[in-house]
């Protein structure tokens, strides 16, 4: 049996007579960019999210760039991310003309280490974005105590962490705004690139809905110079409908999560990410780790096991950051991670089966 790394088509099966009704109706209505859908689900994500604000656009990274923007963070600022994150996180910064400043993650939990952040922070520094990296909540009150010490703004990446908790807290409303992405692959995923902003603050809001829209409010009356960063009509109806979805299937991955640990503990080197305890922990991916991991994945895949490395090379040696003039060793738990990791199949309609198939075959691998 083979075990693809996501399934979207089994997701889709099981909401098909729900969701391609509301799909036709936006083609029918032709209210193909934002339009009633979208609104509906701005207003649901707000209240899912415990947030005044919900703001729908058609990307994460969108997210994340018009949330710097608008609190007016630009050339010659600096913003401070972790040296292990999906591009985008610094992404988002430098496409405003800021520059991400790199911190090193902790070496068990792979989130951005609160203890040094402070050493990166410099005259220049406007904000800190946390990434709730693969679906954990990052530090936030030791991080917020930081910036609140230095004057700094925090936004979350949660583009990985949708309905986790910190403390009880929902992502996206525990900082000064949050960027998330609806990509197919995350654990609300629309039908082609969305993404969103929530967040509390009433000021920032209005300019955020502009700059979305080629700066404007009434059309063609350009008060500023924005982007087309709107969602989709046909976005907005299919994530009506997941959302009321995603707790449960975010418990499921929870469940199959605790399988894989129960079953792998003990075999080879592996070992797993470490979960803090006072936040949930959603499973956007199932990382594990071994010095192994280039002759494991090449087995899995050989048994059709499908498996996933995020990432395999840290932010700070991208050739894209080269400018930077960062070297090997400058963040070493960062680097540790990207040569050990390997993400296991991982997708709310796993099975028991599915599980024992990888488990299985890892087994062998290392008997
Ligand atoms: C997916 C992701 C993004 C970007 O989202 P897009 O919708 O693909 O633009 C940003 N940050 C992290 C951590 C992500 O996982």
């Amino acid at each position: 049996m083979s075990v693809p790394f996501v399934d979207l088509k089994a997701q889709y099966q099981s909401l098909k007579k729900e969701i391609d009704p509301v799909m036709l109706d936006v083609v029918a209505n032709t209210q193909f960019i934002l339009g009633p859908a979208v609104k509906k689900f701005e207003e649901d994500f707000a209240f899912y999210c415990e947030a005044r604000h919900s703001i729908g656009l058609n990307s994460g990274t969108a997210a994340l760039t018009l949330l710097l923007q608008a609190h007016h963070i630009g050339p010659g600022d600096e913003c401070i991310v972790p040296a292990n994150t999906f591009f985008a996180t610094a992404e988002g910064v430098s496409s405003i003309g800021a520059t991400p400043v790199f911190v090193d993650c902790e070496a068990e939990s792979a989130l951005m280490d609160s203890s040094k952040i402070e050493a990166a922070i410099t005259k220049k520094t406007k904000a800190i974005l946390p990434v709730h990296l693969y679906g954990q909540p990052a530090d936030m009150d030791e991080i917020r105590a930081i910036a609140q010490k230095h004057h700094l703004l925090v936004m979350e990446d949660a583009c990985q962490a949708h309905g986790a908790t910190y403390k009880g807290k929902k992502v996206g409303s525990l900082a000064d705004g949050a960027a998330f992405s609806f990509y197919p692959g995350k654990n609300l995923g629309a039908y082609g690139d969305a993404g969103g902003i929530t967040m509390h603050d009433d000021a920032h809001v209005e300019k955020i809905r502009m700059l979305r829209d080629h700066g404007s409010h009434v059309k063609y009356h350009h008060e500023l110079i924005g982007w087309n960063e709107r969602m989709d009509g046909i976005q907005g109806a299919v994530l009506n409908i997941k959302l009321k979805y995603l707790d449960s299937w975010n418990k499921s991955r929870y469940q199959h999560a605790q399988s894989y640990k129960k079953a792998l503990k003990g075999i080879g080197d592996i070992r797993f990410i470490e979960e803090k305890p006072d936040r949930t922990q959603i499973y956007h991916l199932f990382v594990i780790r071994t010095s192994k991991r280039d002759a494991l994945q090449k087995h899995l895949n050989d048994v059709g096991v499908q498996s996933g490395i995020h990432y395999p090379i840290p932010l700070h040696l991208q050739k894209a950051y080269a400018s930077l003039g960062h070297r090997k060793g400058d963040f070493p738990n960062a680097e540790r991670l990207c040569d050990e990791i390997l993400s296991l199949p991982m997708f709310p309609e796993l099975i028991e089966a599915q599980i024992e198939e990888v488990v299985s075959a890892i087994g062998k691998f290392f008997s």
